[in-house]
């Protein structure tokens, strides 16, 4: 069974198809600045590549690129769409209306954009990505959707409910959701799998954007992001938690709009703001070693407030099984899962630092004989995620 995987933005169409037979992926690609001056780049799993320019006023357009790159030309990987059996699609907000993956139907559709306003900039774009796959795919192709905060649904009043005046969680449902579940949920499935034993684990998905979330019995008790993504700690171009007085402050003071303030604190902010080089960790890395105070201050941010949050997880778990590191940042960075663990030595933590280093990208046991907790990296598939619950509700459809 192959599984078309979709994350639509308001201006790019991601995609990946993957055979199930072997979980593995065929094709996958970007149309990028849909709407504007279209950019396509593709690539097939045995190595075959593809970058042009292409006209796609909207995402229908770029659906049809993609049917193209799929079936035809260089790319081609198969013979018609009915090879295809579903469509996975990424959904960033299920809000409280939704705890699981399910079908497209009109009235999810519906329950889609009633929660527009919990994110603006994702949810319509994913009603606009669903209608126009359904045009280039026909409707009889089943659809899913995957709800990247489903996963942390699990939390409890205490960890999501700000401290507003309660009226508005009830006008508005503002409170905490979390985000990157499909992500945190992959990881943890997959350590279940390898130790069923381990009761309370935290999960780091360390990226561009990052949280942290504490798992107890498979279950989200907390997660560092918030009603949106901008929560938690200090991220690639996102500020992460900051006192709300110094928004409004900043606010007052610059005479800024609230939609230009959370520009500021999603896209100009984080590792970018502090040390004005760049959101890219390891350029922020290689600026520190070359002397910017600033950019050492940044990292500075980061190795402090990351602990702090593990440390945090930990009390809140009463206990840890299993540290776990997904995603670009610790997947790749052997010093920065290092310099994290060796912060949590003094409870125990203790990595096998020889293991650790130069390891990118594999799946590894790494805590020392005496560790108390063992620590892993797994790398994350958010895709592979989507495209498991699409074949099982499509294949619980057809029983
Ligand atoms: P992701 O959002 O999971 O795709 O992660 C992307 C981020 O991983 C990039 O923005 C980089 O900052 C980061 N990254 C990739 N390689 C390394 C590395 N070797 N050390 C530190 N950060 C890295």
């Amino acid at each position: 069974m192959k599984i078309l995987v979709i994350n639509c933005g308001s201006s790019s169409l991601k995609y990946q198809l993957i055979d199930m037979d072997g979980e593995q992926c065929l094709a996958k690609g970007l149309c990028d600045r849909v709407g504007i001056d279209g950019k396509v780049k593709a690539e097939t799993a045995d190595g075959r590549k593809a970058k042009f320019d292409a006209a796609m006023p909207d995402h229908t357009a770029a659906f049809n690129e993609v049917k193209k790159l799929l079936t035809e030309g260089e790319l081609k990987v198969i013979h018609d769409l009915d090879e295809i059996a579903a469509i996975g699609h990424r959904v960033v907000q299920g809000g409280a209306l939704y705890h699981e993956s399910c079908l497209v139907t009109d009235e999810v559709k519906a329950g889609i954009a009633s929660l527009n306003d919990l994110a603006p900039l994702h949810n319509p774009a994913h009603i606009q990505g669903i209608n126009a796959a359904q045009q280039v795919f026909g409707m009889d192709k089943p659809e899913v959707v995957v709800f990247d905060n489903a996963f942390h649904s699990t939390m409890p009043p205490k960890a999501y409910i700000y401290p507003f005046p309660y009226e508005y969680y009830e006008k508005y449902q503002v409170r905490k959701y979390g985000a990157h579940g499909t992500s945190h949920r992959y990881v943890s499935l997959r350590l279940q799998e390898l130790h069923p034993e381990f009761k309370k684990v935290i999960v780091c998905h360390l990226g561009n954007g990052s949280s942290i979330t504490a798992i107890k019995d498979g279950k989200v008790i907390d997660t560092s992001m918030g009603l949106t993504p901008l929560d938690g700690f200090i991220m690639g171009s996102r500020c992460g938690a900051v006192d709300p007085s110094a928004v409004t402050f900043i606010m007052d003071k610059e005479n800024i709009s609230p939609m230009d303030m959370s520009d500021l604190m999603n896209k100009k902010s984080g590792f970018l703001g502090v040390s004005g080089v760049s959101p890219d960790m390891r350029d922020v890395e290689i600026a520190a070693a070359d002397g910017n105070e600033r950019a050492q201050l940044a990292l500075d941010i980061f190795y402090y407030e990351v602990p702090k949050i593990i440390g945090g997880y930990i009390t809140a778990l009463q206990g840890l099984d299993a540290l776990v590191f997904t995603a670009g940042i610790s997947e790749n960075g052997a010093n920065v899962r290092q310099d994290i663990c060796k912060q949590l030595e003094f409870l125990g933590i203790k990595m096998d630092y020889e293991k650790n280093e130069g390891l990118r990208g594999k799946e590894t046991r790494l805590d020392a004989p005496d560790s108390k907790v063992a620590i892993y990296l797994i790398p994350t598939n958010e895709e592979l995620m989507i495209a498991r619950d699409t074949k099982e509700i499509v294949e619980n459809m057809n029983k």
